[in-house]
């Protein structure tokens, strides 16, 4: 029976391969990166499942990566003594894609090279990188503790077919061996090799073994060409920021550098030590697969790796983190479950949000534009913490940024701190309304007569700020309000200029607020004389409790029942188009202004009618009288 067989990749798998090759052209070298830490991880592995089966290890018990080249044969060799992988493995690992998010993050791609480079590198497709330099890969491998008959030789030249056979093989572990296309030959360099390995993988924790040059051709026997030591473990005053830039790149598969880190041994209790980084922009897996799927922070336990546990690790509102937590005092067999209600794990979780937040409030202070670009990347999922984590609130809210009537335009730099700091005097309550847009939010009528009076207002208009702002419901002791709905006290910031004359225009009006309550019947919960407005002729007022008419409508869209709150009508009694009614003494033609008030307030809001074109006859009707 032949062990050989053809097969043809999972459809994505030629997908992604064919991206790779075009996306990651102008970084061609990090091939070398991605088969190093694949090949880091295999090491990982197996030094994790020895420690219950020691036999693994055999008689080799040292965990290295080997790397090579060979100018003749044309080809450069990856190879560990890690956990290989047994025939099955190789179908199932190389042969397609498990990941669940491969549909979506091959959605989200854009076709733009450069932008698409950086996803790609950061979904891992690691292996695969390897054919953006080779035009055939060939792949042996076998599992620690497999007898030597059941190695496993895998090759592909990475166009829609591999073929996979049993070879006899005498090591454990994993080599790649890259069949380079013809104009690759300049990684056929000990110098250039080394080079790339101490730019991107100087920080495995295994040795990377590489042979020594003599006479500019590799010699027989071997060196190692990186650090190889856990970059976490060596102390801070060693380590420069080019050390942790590279040990962040080859943990995130980013290209850029990181924002930010922080880095802490802690004694105490438990002792551990964490290295958290703020990566300069949103990874494609934090923003895109969302809250279900979170990846990237490792944790270790005494030097060995167990788990990627960022969701045991870091609350979902900080899943753009990355990083390592290396403890000292889980046991090794932890598991997921255990993790889930392990005492240490969870003081462990409380230090990862708490130093996550300290280099946050950090860099916000020290350096405000680093910080603006920070908020654009992760600003939306930083206020979900706004409502999942209660005992930060307060200082999550801090970080908050908002656009405002005082602000600059559309971008969001204003702080709660720089809100409460310019409050007008009387001002109690910290305004802001919330909207589905930024201009429908600075063109709120709700807004007016705090905004002629010079007090400023919050404009919210991303999705989550509606569901988000009914947490935070005060900041540094002060109430939130939000302008559209509820009473918005306007008194205590002070009479009005006119307050004497309002109240007589108000008790005037009278009449005419009953008036129009009777037109409009049930269509409002009330009609009131406003104090917020000064230009609009009406808007739409809603309770505290309620949840605000754009958010309802979102809700509507997306299916589900709605319990509408019915809105309280507001009137501008000094609005001429309030004048006019006066002078209407047909009570169809009253009906008529009345509705086309309410409908106008609702398009205000960013509504949508539910009879237009009847509008548009009363507007018209009203204009042609
Ligand atoms: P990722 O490393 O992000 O999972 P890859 O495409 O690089 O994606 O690898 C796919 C899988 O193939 C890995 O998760 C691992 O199970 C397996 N694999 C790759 N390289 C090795 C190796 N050197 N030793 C053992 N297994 C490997």
């Amino acid at each position: 029976m032949s062990t050989t067989e053809t097969r043809r990749f999972a459809a994505e798998v030629d997908q992604v391969l064919h991206l790779v090759t075009h996306a990651l052209y102008s970084h061609k070298e990090i091939f070398l990166r991605e088969l190093a830490s694949n090949a880091s991880d295999a090491c990982d592995k197996l030094r994790f499942e020895s420690i219950a089966r020691p036999e693994l290890l055999g008689d080799d018990p040292d965990l290295r990566i080997e790397v090579e080249y060979d100018a003749e044969a044309r080809t450069v060799t990856i190879r560990d003594s890690g956990i290989g992988m047994s025939r099955d493995e190789v179908v199932e690992n190389i042969g397609t894609i498990a990941r669940s998010g491969t549909k979506r993050f091959l959605e989200s791609l854009s076709g733009d090279a450069r932008a698409d480079s950086r996803l790609i590198g950061q979904f891992g497709v690691g292996f695969y990188s390897a054919f953006v330099v080779a035009e055939r890969v060939v792949l042996r491998t076998r599992r620690a503790g497999a007898p030597e008959a059941e190695g496993v030789r895998w090759e592909s030249t990475g166009s829609g077919e591999y073929t996979i056979a049993d070879e006899v093989l005498p090591r454990r572990g994993t080599e790649v061996v890259l069949h380079l296309k013809p104009d690759e030959s300049e990684f056929l360099s000990g110098w250039r090799l080394r080079s790339l390995v101490s730019k991107y993988s100087d920080h495995i924790g295994f040795p990377i073994r590489m042979r020594r040059e003599e006479d500019g051709k590799p010699a027989a026997d071997w060196e190692t060409v990186n650090h190889a030591s856990a970059l976490w473990t060596r102390p801070k005053s060693e380590l420069k920021d080019d050390d942790y830039q590279g040990f962040y790149k080859n943990l995130s598969h980013d290209f850029q550098d990181a924002a930010a880190w922080t880095h802490n041994r802690v004694e105490g209790n438990q002792g551990y030590t964490l290295l958290l980084y703020v990566p300069a922009k949103a990874p494609w897996d934090a923003m895109f697969s969302g809250r279900e799927e979170r990846r990237g922070l490792k944790l270790y336990i005494r030097r060995v790796f167990i788990m990627d546990a960022s969701e045991q690790l870091l609350p979902a509102y900080l899943r753009f983190v990355r990083g390592v937590v290396d403890s000292d005092d889980l046991p090794l067999n932890v598991s997921r479950e255990i993790l889930q209600e392990n005492r240490l794990v969870s003081q462990i979780r409380a230090a990862c949000t708490k130093r996550t937040l300290d280099l946050l409030d950090r860099i916000a202070a020290d350096d405000k534009d680093k910080y603006a670009g920070l908020w654009k990347e992760f600003g939306n999922v930083l206020k979900e913490g706004i409502a999942e984590d209660h005992g930060n609130r307060e200082r999550i809210a801090k970080l908050l940024r908002f656009a405002s009537t005082k602000g600059d335009g559309a971008a969001q730099t204003v702080s709660l701190d720089d809100y409460v700091a310019r409050m007008a005097p009387g001002q109690e309550a910290i305004y802001f309304v919330t909207a589905d847009s930024f201009a429908a939010a600075k063109g709120s009528p709700q807004i007016e007569a705090l905004v002629a009076r010079g007090v400023e207002v919050l404009l919210l208009s991303d999705r989550i700020d509606e569901w988000m702002s009914s947490y935070l419901s005060t900041y540094g002791g002060k109430p939130l309000q939000h302008v559209g709905k509820g009473e918005i006290g306007l008194d205590k910031l002070g009479p009005a200029p006119d307050a004497a004359e309002r109240e007589a225009a108000e008790k005037a009006g009278a009449p005419l607020v009953e008036r129009i309550k009777g037109l409009l019947g049930d269509r409002v919960s009330d009609v009131r004389a406003s104090r917020r407005l000064t230009e609009s002729p009406a808007c739409l007022v809603l309770d505290r409790g309620d949840m605000a008419m754009h958010m309802q409508r979102l809700l509507k869209q997306a299916g589900h029942a709605v319990d509408a709150a019915k809105p309280v009508l507001e009137v501008n009694l000094a609005h001429p188009l309030l004048k006019r009614f006066d002078a209407e003494a047909d009570d169809a033609r009253a009906g008529d202004l009345a509705l086309v008030l309410l409908e106008q307030a609702l398009l205000a809001e960013g509504g949508q009618l539910e009879d237009p074109a009847a509008y548009v006859r009363r507007v018209n009707a009203l204009l042609a009288a």
